[in-house]
């Protein structure tokens, strides 16, 4: 797999369970050299939960899924990251302890990253009061305390990279009860917008925020990518970070329709994207 150009392995979307089984892992990826990318997500505790376990999941009579099914993976992957000295990327952060942990353990110098997602820093579980299944994506939408931590993840460098989860479903999938619908939304088209968002609230420098949408990514997987120096590949977005404009979900590129953010405006856009240096 390596030689065929896999720059990573990942369980995303069905979180190892066994300890053993991803210490394993871990030492084999480290043997060619690949970062491992986790879901995290302990099955026991985490069970059929739908949305974040707390105020809002027993208002509005939801199975909650616990902060603290993300967080025990969290610690997991650290420990077996010290122990393996190997490197362990956590995906989708959405919990405010987790961040702790992780803040933590990159202290120690323990490889250990994490990665958070525009919609887990936006928005939080009280939206999900409208039983509107744009809302229930894994992990859950978390509290405002947790979407604080994100916040302070970001700023301080714990969480080094912003990942959209972009997670497209039919229509018909969506349009059903909460309890049934699958978890997930699209992303690609509105994560430039909601971070800039963190720029104008002063969470994050311009310059930080790109690093978490290229340089940081691209050194985690190590691709000789992310910067604009001479001689490296053309892959470049221009964006206008004034540019006003309202998202409409009707005219996104993806085949989906499943966002939450239709209607939203939206202060900056990627106006060109240059793919090996060629405006795709
Ligand atoms: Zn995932």
């Amino acid at each position: 797999m390596k030689k065929a150009g896999v720059v990573a392995i990942t369980d995303d979307g069905h979180c190892v369970q066994n300890n053993e089984l991803m210490r394993r892992a871990v030492e084999y990826a480290k043997m060619f050299q690949l970062p491992v990318l986790d879901h995290c997500q302990d099955y026991n505790l985490v069970a059929d939960g739908v949305m974040n376990e707390g105020h809002w999941s027993a208002a509005l009579g939801l199975r909650g899924w616990p902060t603290i099914g993300e967080d025990v993976i969290v610690a997991r992957n650290i420990l077996i990251a010290e122990q393996v000295d190997w490197h362990i990327h956590c995906q989708h952060i959405s919990s405010a302890r987790s961040v702790e942990l992780i803040r933590e353990g990159k202290k120690r110098g323990i490889k250990i990253s994490g990665e958070v997602c525009p919609h887990h820093f936006t928005l939080t579980d009280e939206c999900v009061k409208t039983y509107d299944t744009n809302y229930k994506m894994n992990p859950p939408l978390r509290t405002e305390r947790d979407r604080d931590a994100l916040w302070a993840g970001l700023a301080d460098g714990t969480l080094e990279i912003i990942g959209s989860d972009h997670a497209p479903h039919c229509a018909h999938e969506k349009e059903v009860e909460f309890d049934f619908a699958p978890f997930g939304i699209i992303g690609l088209e509105t994560e430039l917008a909601l971070s800039l968002e963190l720029v104008r609230k002063k969470v994050l420098s311009l310059r930080s925020l790109i690093e978490k949408f290229t340089v940081n990514p691209a050194r985690l997987l190590r691709l000789d990518e992310g910067t604009l120096s001479i001689g490296a590949t053309a892959n470049i977005t221009i964006i206008d970070p004034e540019r006003e404009w309202i998202y409409d979900v009707a005219q996104s590129a993806s085949k989906s329709r499943n966002s939450p953010f239709h209607g939203w405006k939206f202060c900056g856009r990627a106006l060109v994207t240059i793919v090996k240096g060629k405006i795709a």
